[in-house]
């Protein structure tokens, strides 16, 4: 694990926002119960650094430990593919409707969104580090290069296809330590009228929602336009114009081209900036609260899941996503309050939540067993899963947000 220096203004000067304590990697699921002897336990904290307040974990993890085999699919959820279409739209709209584009997306994961854009006749290439999944990728048609993108890869895919349309970064800011090799690899590929779109969890929604959960080994920064807007800058880039959109519990879609271009911005990115600045988001006072109020939350999933235990109720999660894990290990839950975790995911089904060692099973034994309370880990696709779960609800069975306070939907 290396030093620490803020990844946008390489300060060390930070003020500890929230202490995790010794967790297991959020993605680490257990295929037995025989791999909990080697399972690691690695220090988590949530920091904001006091020069440029940028959000982010002190600790950084090897990403080839990380990544080598990552077990998110964007293909599942239907609500993804809803997204995918309309993401494929505006951003098409936006770019002024370019004849053939071509695109380029960085951390492709197993081609959904290219798959959009090349149903439209788009030529389309990605880029992924989980081997396993660019293969298949590249089994359903999406060209995909399995690597980290960087300013080197940039280079050689320079080189070898010349400079892009359109270059998508959706999700991957969050992941990245080299914020400045992937904003300075982007620039390179960008065509001079090009469009780049980044995408990240809003900080906005963290703060408001307490997102506490999108803090884990594998999701080390949170962005505000502020700072998306100040790391382009450093590499010759302008946001002209954003949006705000629903998915992953409220997300920041910013149009990034090269500064050159003079491109001026729309009243939306102001609006957005003041937005973010009269919440408070951009200073240290927030995050402090920001502290205490998810250890108030702790407190009170604990105060409840144990009330419903000593009153006999059966009680299960659902959604074994990452953000899942980082509330289960920093509540410090395990079998004798959630039985086990339900998920669609056959890569899943069948493991043992890392750190906390939850078995994950089936929807279909969710539904078949005598359940009284799930908690909705996967709270950012609550609202798919209570129309999923229409029969079980229909059954009296609750369903428990753990977020901002625990409540019953
Ligand atoms: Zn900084």
């Amino acid at each position: 694990m290396s030093s620490y220096a803020c990844r946008i203004c390489h300060s060390s000067d930070y003020e500890l926002v929230l202490d995790y304590g010794s967790v297991v990697p959020a993605d680490a699921f257990l295929l037995s119960s025989k791999a909990i002897e080697n399972e690691q336990r690695l220090p988590l904290t949530l920091v904001i650094c006091k020069e440029c307040r940028h959000l982010q974990t002190r600790e950084v993890l090897d990403p080839a430990m990380l990544f080598s085999e990552y077990v998110w699919e964007t293909g599942i959820p239907a609500s993804i593919r809803r997204y995918c279409q309309e993401f494929a739209d505006a951003v098409l709209v936006c770019a002024g409707n370019p004849e053939m584009p071509s695109i380029f997306e960085i951390a492709s994961n197993d081609g959904t969104m290219l798959k959009e854009f090349k149903s439209r006749g788009s030529e389309v290439l990605g880029v992924d580090p989980a081997r396993n999944i660019a293969q298949k990728a590249n089994a359903a048609g999406i060209p995909t290069r399995v690597d980290f993108f960087g300013e080197e890869v940039a280079r050689e895919v320079l080189a070898q296809h010349g400079e892009w349309d359109i270059v998508v970064a959706r999700n991957v800011l969050a992941h990245v330590a080299d914020l400045h090799g992937l904003i300075a690899g982007l620039g390179l590929l960008l065509g001079p009228q090009g469009t780049a779109v980044i995408e990240v969890p809003h900080l906005l929604n963290m703060y408001h929602e307490l997102q506490y959960d999108q803090v884990f080994h594998e999701h080390i920064g949170y962005h505000s336009l502020d700072s998306i807007i100040r790391l382009c800058a450093m590499h010759e880039l302008a946001v002209f114009d954003v949006e705000h959109i629903w998915i992953h519990g409220g997300t920041v879609r910013a149009y990034v081209t090269h500064a050159a271009g003079g491109r001026s911005p729309t009243p939306a990115v102001t609006e957005m900036l003041a937005e973010e600045q009269s919440a408070g988001i951009l200073g240290l006072e927030v995050w402090q609260q920001f502290g205490d109020r998810a250890k108030t939350q702790k407190r009170l999933l604990r105060a409840e899941l144990s009330s419903l235990r000593e009153s006999g109720e059966m009680v299960v999660g659902y959604g074994a996503s990452a953000k899942g894990q980082s509330m289960i290990q920093f509540c410090e839950l395990d079998e004798g309050l959630v039985a086990y975790v339900a998920d669609k995911s056959t890569m899943k089904i069948g493991t043992l939540a890392p750190g906390s060692h939850i078995p994950i099973v089936s929807p279909e034994q969710m539904r078949s067993d005598p359940v009284d309370v799930v908690v909705v880990f996967a709270w950012n696709f609550a609202r798919e899963i209570l129309e999923q779960e229409q029969e079980m609800r229909e059954r009296g069975v609750k369903f428990l947000h753990p977020i901002p306070e625990p409540h019953y939907l």
